[in-house]
């Protein structure tokens, strides 16, 4: 009995993530929630992604509101106890739904404009359902709504929001998906990159490509950067552009290599050697569908 009764609550507090959510101060004005090393799930509630607070004159401005509604809020209340003041701007910096499925707490609570991608709002019209209202549990998904952008960027340049200013790329080649979004802060040295930047892990690159990948780390370079805000990972120093480089640059190395020698995709995958990168998070579950996708990306190039 006593063991079921343990059975029932353990699966009970693993059927949802109810976010515990602590910031982290990692510039003078800017904020990190970190998440899981993992994939999204019921267990994390798709707590697996990196979002940052910047706090303006007299609001926040939120860059990347987070896999919920349910998140956004813990993440509100937190931030709340560090200074009470309203959400004005939600920025978006990517189409992947990790990262923007909390918009609609922050402009129901306070009427934030949101900024993003004609990519986003393409393949998320409002009020679509989206993949992650199953991958999460319920009690979390609760609330949660897919709501328009307020406005697209679609082109590099300077937001001043609420006494901070941005320095917006916008990368209008396939990088991590069709269309990514970083934003600069030059007075702190700030650079919060989106999913241009992991660190830790490997990223999902089937939404993307490995040459844009390669070339937007070359953008990445030219910035005078004291702190990576990165998408996905714990660091914040220059370890996220090495670790993206060297992984790209095996994809492409062993991908042509392949292609000259005739294998197919199968083939590839199963003798391409990546024992480098055996201690990254997330192999078992993205590697084999990167390799497929490197394979076909440079069969043309
Ligand atoms: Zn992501």
């Amino acid at each position: 009995m006593l063991k079921k009764l343990i059975l029932i609550l353990g699966f009970t507090v693993l059927a949802f993530a109810k976010y515990e959510l602590k910031p982290e101060k990692i510039s003078d004005t800017v904020y990190r929630f970190e998440g899981a090393l993992e994939e999204p799930n019921k267990a994390n509630g798709g707590n697996m992604v990196n979002t940052y607070w910047v706090k303006g004159k007299t609001s926040w401005i939120v860059i990347d509101s987070g896999p919920s509604y349910n998140y956004a809020d813990a993440a509100y209340k937190a931030m709340k106890k560090i200074a009470n003041l309203p959400v004005k701007y939600v920025f978006n910096t990517h189409r992947h739904e990790d990262h923007w499925l909390g918009n609609n707490y922050f402009k129901e609570k306070f009427g934030a404009h949101i900024y993003g991608t004609k990519a986003q709002a393409k393949e998320y019209p409002a009020g679509i359902v989206p993949n992650y209202s199953f991958v999460i549990s319920k009690e979390d998904y609760k609330g949660t709504k897919v709501i328009a952008i307020d406005t697209f960027i679609t082109k590099d340049q300077v937001l001043e929001l609420d006494g901070r200013t941005f320095g917006i790329k916008h990368f209008d080649y396939a990088v991590h998906s069709p269309e990514d979004l970083m934003a600069y802060m030059a007075d702190e040295k700030v650079l919060l990159a989106g999913d241009i930047l992991f660190s830790q892990r490997i990223p999902r690159i089937t939404d993307g490509s490995v040459e844009g990948g390669l070339k937007s780390l070359d953008v990445v370079e030219t910035y005078d950067v004291k702190v990576y805000a990165t998408g996905h990972g714990k660091f914040t120093d220059k370890t996220a552009i090495g670790q993206m480089r060297n992984y790209f640059l095996a994809l492409k190395e062993t991908a042509l290599k392949a292609i000259e020698a005739e294998q197919d995709v199968l083939t590839y995958q199963n003798t391409a050697d990546f024992s480098a990168f055996k201690n990254m998070y997330m192999m078992d579950e993205l590697h084999k569908g990167n390799l497929a996708h490197a394979h076909k990306e440079y069969e043309f190039y």
